[in-house]
């Protein structure tokens, strides 16, 4: 699965302080054969691995956040970039406005349509009218009849005609006589790509002028799914893109590609086969989904949210003049706590991150590092020259810790504010967390 290889080729990003040609390389490679394996489409990945490249190489890698969580970042704001960057809804400016469902059969167009009349019902109240075009199988029309029972919207449907143009038309008559604002047309698809298919719909459009078209189509279907909304494309010109079955073990290949092929909004997913299993499409979300790695971003996230600004500054200017003591480095591994699981996020601290590299990051090393500091006075605290033999060894007394841990964790404190100086010699701003948007 797309997310685990993504994982386990992240794992292999090797290399401290930038992300270099060497280290990129393999990674991409990986990224590229695991996107072509989730059926994503052989350019889109390619093109995808080169914008990620190019993002990638020289960046500056802050001791905050590792190279491999850089990566991760980037890998996933390019997958939402090439999903459209944020949530487009449908547009409705006719009154009564027509929406036109494409897609071959199966789908789920049907399914959609009454999803789609229940969503604009409920939520912008709207006043729907439901339309069967499909004229070849009667059960399609029943099925319609059954959704639009559930979510209490009409169906309009001619059982004797076989005319889908004329029945789209009257319906269109019908909502305008009966005050419906929005009429949606559910219409007939076939198993495969098929000429009269695409005449009726594209007739269908003709008369109709939808306000929107949107092409249906099943994100299981993988590579096909993409080859079939470029013909869909290419005849109907379709503003928007549903993808459903995105409850199931769903490869999130088909939306990378779809809309990189097409170049048209995927506007709406569907989630089950439920009325109310639909939501609309979140290009971030969907990111996350195919990089299965949620976890990861959030974290990045979260740590710059929780990281304090203002105290970001004070800390600046303490460690310019070196002055960074024991109350600040408290306060930073209360910091890592707040924000949940040590083990990942102590890294993200600067500074803190460097000094508890060598242990082993759980709950009882931070209990010893704490009960010494503790057990410090608040002199010693803010003046940690001040440290000698016999304060020493009174504080690995009353911390229950022996000296040679004391001693250690003075050590790793004298480096860590060291290297902390240095840093920001070199690079002013360096404190902050990069930014990741
Ligand atoms: P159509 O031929 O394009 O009209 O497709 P249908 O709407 O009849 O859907 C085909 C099948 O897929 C039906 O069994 C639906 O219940 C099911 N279906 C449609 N959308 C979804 C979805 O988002 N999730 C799941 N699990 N099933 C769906
Ligand atoms: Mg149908």
């Amino acid at each position: 699965n797309l997310s685990e290889r993504l994982d386990r080729s992240f794992k292999l990003l090797k290399g401290e302080g930038k992300i270099t040609e060497i280290n990129v390389a393999e990674t991409l490679k990986d990224v590229r054969k695991a996107l072509l394996d989730a059926d994503v489409n052989y350019k889109v990945a390619k093109q995808f691995t080169d914008t990620v490249k190019e993002k990638a190489l020289g960046q500056n890698v802050l001791t905050s956040v590792k190279p491999s969580q850089l990566m991760v970042k980037i890998v996933h704001d390019e997958l939402a970039r090439l999903m459209g960057g944020t949530a487009i809804d449908v547009e409705l400016k006719s009154s009564p406005a027509v929406i036109l469902m494409s897609g071959l059969q199966g789908s789920g167009k049907t399914t959609f349509s009454g999803k789609l009349a229940n969503m604009l019902k409920s939520k912008k109240g709207k006043n729907p009218l439901l339309v069967a075009c499909d004229v070849y199988r009667p059960a399609a029309i029943e099925q319609l009849r059954v959704l639009g029972e559930q979510i209490g919207v009409p169906v309009y449907s001619e059982i004797d005609s076989k005319n889908p143009v004329q029945i789209a038309l009257n319906a269109v008559k019908e909502a305008r006589a009966k005050g419906h604002d929005l009429v949606i047309v559910d219409t007939a698809g076939r198993l495969a790509i098929d000429e009269q298919m695409m005449n009726e719909i594209a007739a269908i459009k003709k008369a109709l002028n939808p306000d929107e078209i949107l092409f249906v189509v099943d994100s299981m279907t993988g590579q096909d799914a993409v080859n079939t909304a470029k013909e869909f494309n290419e005849r109907l010109d379709f503003n928007g893109v549903v993808l459903t079955k995105l409850d199931g073990d769903t490869r999130g290949g088909a939306a990378l590609s779809i809309r990189s092929v097409v170049d048209k909004p995927i506007k709406f997913v569907g989630t089950g086969e439920k009325m109310d299993a639909l939501d609309i499409f979140h290009p971030e979300r969907m990111a996350d989904r195919i990089l299965g790695m949620g976890d990861i971003v959030s974290l990045v996230e979260r740590a710059q949210e929780q990281y304090d600004e203002e105290e970001a500054k004070r800390l600046q200017k303490k460690i310019a003049k070196n002055q960074f003591d024991f109350n600040d480095f408290i306060s930073q591994i209360q910091q890592i706590k707040k924000m949940g699981n040590l083990k990942e996020l102590a890294s993200m601290i600067p500074g803190v991150g460097k000094a508890l590299k060598d242990i082993d990051i759980d709950d009882n090393a931070f209990k010893g590092i704490e009960a010494i500091i503790y057990s410090m006075t608040p002199a010693e605290r803010s003046n940690p020259a001040i440290l000698n033999g016999s304060r020493r060894a009174r504080i690995a007394k009353g911390s229950g810790t022996s000296i040679q841990e004391v001693n250690k964790l003075i050590k790793q404190f004298d480096e860590t504010r060291k290297m902390m100086k240095m840093m920001t010699a070199m690079k002013p701003g360096s404190k902050k967390l990069p930014s990741m948007r």
